[in-house]
């Protein structure tokens, strides 16, 4: 059975706000935009309650409501949006071809990469009975919630200490959890841990559960050498064990990093290949933030446009 072909100016892929800033931007430029919304239409912000640090919005906003949003606003300047995932791309020669739930292949003049990344997370039960009620994986969108209570930081590398070091000044107490005796951050981020008061790191263990009712209110820790359980007292549990960017289906074809980051010049979005160009956490393993990959997605608008004007310039 032959298969179903489309052709189409650019294909974004991915509904978070890079992908939806991309596609308000090159359909207002009157770019034909076709945007395949993804595994988890809305992107990351959907798996949160209240948006707060995003302009614009003075009483904050529900990230789902956001997302609609954005959707509307560029459903407004006649981008496509469907549902679908794309499970596989050639990015050999142009037209670039992507397949949609291994099913419609699009032919694409140009292609916007905003597939984000995932939060690792540990893989407790209870880490999914308390996600959004006490359970996060980002510290600079929930940390406010905690403010004047106890939490807990699962991690040792950069963002965990980073997290760590936010919440210490809207938190009363932050726990750093580490499963080893030595952090991996590096050491300026490792000195502001050190250097503040009321984070206690707890060496070699790892959390075994998440307890509380409704929401959370302790976790049971189990030291990795002797086994033994402790248990802390905390109302939020943040998880900052890494991210995984959703690159893999264009591995080998394009530059990344040892992580699958996809490697985009400072100041810009284009990738490897001349006409992909990648906007948002798939790119940026060190903001991630909704208004960051809402930037480089209006970069990436920008960088279609003139590439599709002028290819070869
Ligand atoms: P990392 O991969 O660097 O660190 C992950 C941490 O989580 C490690 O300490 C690891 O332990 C721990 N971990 C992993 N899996 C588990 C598990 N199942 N249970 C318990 N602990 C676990 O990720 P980061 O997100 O911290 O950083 C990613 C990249 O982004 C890094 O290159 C970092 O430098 C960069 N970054 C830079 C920032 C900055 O410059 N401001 C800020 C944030 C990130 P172990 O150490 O034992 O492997």
């Amino acid at each position: 059975m032959s298969k179903d072909i489309e052709k189409v100016e650019c294909l974004i892929i991915g509904s978070g706000p890079a992908g939806y800033t991309a596609a308000i931007y090159t359909s207002r430029a009157d770019i034909k935009t076709v945007v395949y919304q993804g595994m988890t239409p809305g992107g990351q912000l959907t798996m949160k309650t209240e948006v707060e640090n995003f302009p614009g919005y003075p009483e904050g906003v529900m990230g789902v409501d956001m997302m609609e949003d954005l959707k509307k606003q560029a459903q407004r300047f006649g981008t496509d949006v469907r549902w679908g995932v794309a499970t596989k791309a050639d990015l050999s020669a142009r037209p670039f071809k992507v397949t949609i739930d291994d099913d419609k292949e699009i032919l694409a003049e140009s292609l916007i990469i905003a597939t984000g990344a995932s939060a690792r997370w540990l893989g407790l039960e209870s880490e999914k009975k308390f996600s959004g009620s006490g359970v996060s994986a980002c510290a600079t969108c929930d940390g406010y919630f905690y403010k004047g209570l106890d939490v807990a930081v699962v991690g040792g590398g950069d963002t965990a200490c980073e997290e760590a070091s936010f919440l210490s000044k809207l938190c009363n107490k932050v726990y750093l959890i580490h499963r080893r005796d030595k952090l991996r951050a590096t050491i300026a981020m490792q000195n502001r841990v050190f250097n503040s008061k009321n984070i206690e790191v707890i060496w070699n263990h790892i959390p075994k559960e998440i307890t509380g009712d409704e929401t959370v209110k302790g976790a049971i820790l189990e030291n990795v050498k002797t086994k033994e359980e402790k248990t802390i007292d905390i109302q939020g549990f943040f998880v900052a064990i890494g991210h995984t960017p959703n690159s893999h289906i264009f591995k080998g074809q394009l530059d990344m990093d040892e992580t699958g980051y996809i490697n985009t010049p400072p100041g810009s979005t284009k990738t490897s290949v001349e006409g992909v160009f990648a906007a948002g956490d798939v790119q940026d393993n060190v903001y991630r933030q909704a208004i960051t990959a809402a930037g480089s997605g209006c970069m990436a608008a920008i960088e279609t446009e003139k590439f599709l004007t002028d290819p070869g310039d």
